[in-house]
């Protein structure tokens, strides 16, 4: 059997996100209101390598209560608990921080009874503009009379909302919904000509907006709407870079330092940019979620072995976690989707992934044992 070179170090990938978790490294002090996306990352990086059943009941509670003191006054959460008291005006629930928030208390196998699930799902329905996209907040106007939707528009609040969507409103939920017909047709309006989806209509196609395309769709149950699937899949995998040799010695490109070395095999989020570890996952997860009635399925087509040896050989760190490129000091973000890319493959010693919430499929198996009826029974 070909040697398929390093596999997963599981022990200090363990090690570096309990770490990360107990004590984030000082280059993240700048990310102090967004400790929820740093601990989501953690805590699927741990799910995904079978170590949260091994984390002390009293330690995964104290997390827990750490997410639940981060829920919003009206709905949703917030990045951080340390802006509380700061009012609705200036501190009010976050969508992608309730996005974080939930798929991290799924992921610990919270029953969400804590959660204010009507005040969060009224939350992402009056954020929601009228052309079918989402604001990540809305406040309260000045003379506290109105409320106003902030924030910029940008695809990746269509996957939140479609995503806390799905994880809170259950079946037969009484709660005014989102208007989903719209919401597609905004997905539907950011597809270019190349099949890739941009931040909104007329943006440039890019990889990790694409995958939020694809995948709020898929939590829509509207995948169906994918007008040109085979455009679709060309542009995803097309963002596969070609395998490079290592500079020999002598090169002249080793004078010139503004040429990195990229050993290629992983993706890129738009043509001619370096392999990036994310995007190993933002194009695999996307795949992941396509009809796979084509033949080859589209997950075929892409190299999965050269992809593995980008991560596992260039990315994967000594000290545990995954950096951005090639030789790259870890970060949580890129730890997590570089396992996330290795668990959608199928690697051996991870769990499978849910390619839609980004979760384990063992927390998404667990929230379906909570969504039947869990939105109505209050
Ligand atoms: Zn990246």
């Amino acid at each position: 059997m070909a040697d398929r070179g390093p596999g997963v170090g599981t022990e200090r990938h363990v090690a570096y996100f309990l770490r990360c978790l107990d004590l984030l490294p000082y280059i993240y002090t700048s990310n102090d209101l967004n400790r929820i996306t740093l601990a989501y990352f953690c805590i699927v990086g741990l799910d995904l390598l079978h170590a949260l059943q091994d984390v002390p009941l009293e330690k995964k509670e104290a997390w827990k209560d750490w997410i639940y003191r981060c829920q919003a006054e009206g709905g949703g959460f917030r990045g951080s608990p340390q802006v509380e008291g700061l009012g609705r005006r200036y501190d009010p629930g976050h969508l992608p921080s309730t996005y974080f928030a939930l798929a991290a208390l799924v992921s610990l196998r919270d029953d969400l009874t804590r959660v204010d699930w009507e005040g969060t799902l009224h939350l992402i329905r009056r954020l929601q503009r009228k052309d079918g996209s989402f604001a990540p907040f809305v406040m309260e106007t000045v003379d506290g009379q109105g409320e106003e939707l902030g924030g910029e528009v940008d695809m990746r609040f269509t996957y939140c909302a479609s995503a806390v969507r799905y994880i809170l409103r259950g079946n037969d939920c009484k709660v005014e919904d989102v208007k989903v017909d719209s919401a597609v047709d905004y997905v539907k309006s950011s597809i270019n000509y190349d099949g890739g989806i941009g931040q909104g209509p007329g943006c440039e196609s890019h990889a990790g907006l694409t995958y939020c395309g694809v995948a709020a769709l898929s939590l829509l149950g509207r995948v169906d709407a994918l007008s040109n699937l085979r455009q679709t899949i060309r542009f995803l995998t097309s963002l596969q870079n070609q395998v490079n040799a290592p500079p020999t010695e002598d090169a002249d490109a080793a004078s010139d330092d503004e040429d990195e070395y990229d050993p290629g095999g992983g993706f890129c989020g738009r043509h001619n940019k370096m392999t990036d570890t994310c995007y190993s996952f933002w194009v695999s997860g996307s795949l992941s979620l396509l009809p796979s009635t084509s033949n080859p399925p589209p997950m075929d087509l892409i190299d999965k072995e050269a992809n593995r040896k980008y991560l596992l050989q260039h990315t994967q760190h000594k000290i545990g976690g995954f950096g951005k490129n090639a030789g790259d000091p870890p970060d949580v973000l890129h730890s997590c989707l570089g396992l996330a890319s290795l668990a959608v493959q199928g690697e051996e010693r991870l769990q499978g992934l849910d390619g839609a919430l980004c979760v384990a499929e063992g927390a998404r198996e667990f929230l379906a044992t909570l969504r039947t009826g869990h939105a109505t029974d209050k």
